[in-house]
């Protein structure tokens, strides 16, 4: 579908750690494009530099060379002002770790940053309920972090991911600390929401069964993105 929006377009993406007089080139020219709505999946060993990656495209990381373009703006040329706006407006991310805040409830969670992206109170905690719900956790919504398993705190993750609807929502490993079954669970939501409310979406995952069902996928190898079969 040629018409559709490209929501990410990397050109020539460098990236060089420099430590102790040693370079190491983590991502080679690497390309990627990716249109609206897509599910996209990426899979690769271990210290192939896929959170390098995730981490460029969501403005946590500078890229070293070559251009990283989302939503219509250059990422690596922002300033920090105008990162924090793409990453409140235009990103959802979700990483292994929940990064709950630990003294809010499950609510507050996702409802903060909703707040955060210039939503009203009654918006924000509306759309915020709505997706607690969508994630099966609306009878836990009052629960603080410490009172959720771990596959219920990244379904609270998730919830929070998609709250300033996001166009593009990146996830690194989310269900890398838990059982399969929860793993399975938090996958599942991950793909169907996106779906449901069009979003594009990043995930990185070693889980084969999860990596499985993404509508594009890439292998991480040498720096660079390859594209999988079906
Ligand atoms: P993956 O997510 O695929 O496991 P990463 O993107 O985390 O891989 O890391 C890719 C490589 O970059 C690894 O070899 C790692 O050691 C190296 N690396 C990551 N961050 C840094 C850093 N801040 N300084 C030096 N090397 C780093
Ligand atoms: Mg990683």
């Amino acid at each position: 579908m040629s018409d559709q929006k490209i929501i990410l377009s990397i050109k020539n993406l460098e990236k060089v750690y420099r430590t102790s007089g040693e370079e190491l080139s983590i991502l080679k020219k690497l390309n990627m494009e990716l249109c609206q709505g897509q599910i996209c999946v990426v899979v690769g060993k271990s210290g192939s530099g896929k959170s390098t990656l995730l981490n460029i495209i969501g403005g946590l990381d500078k890229a070293s060379g070559g251009t990283v373009c989302a939503g219509g703006l250059v990422v690596n040329e922002m300033s920090e002002k105008q990162l924090v706006k793409f990453r409140r407006n235009f990103l959802g991310m979700i990483f292994q770790f929940h990064y709950l805040l630990k003294d809010f409830t499950a609510l507050e969670n996702v409802f903060l940053p909703a707040l955060m992206a210039g939503m009203s109170k009654k918006q924000a905690s509306e759309k915020a309920e709505s997706l607690l719900e969508a994630v099966g956790m609306k009878d836990r919504m009052y629960h603080l972090p410490s009172e959720l398993s771990g596959g219920e705190r990244q379904r609270v993750a998730v919830a929070r991911s998609l709250v300033n609807d996001p166009e593009l929502i990146l996830a690194d490993e989310p269900t890398g600390n838990l059982d399969p079954a929860s793993a399975e669970t938090v996958g599942n939501l991950l793909f169907s929401l996106s779906r449901e409310y069009g979003k594009t979406l990043i995930l990185v995952t070693h889980d084969m069964n999860l990596a499985a069902k993404g509508q594009v996928r890439y292998l991480m190898e040498n720096g660079q993105l390859r594209e999988l079969g079906v």
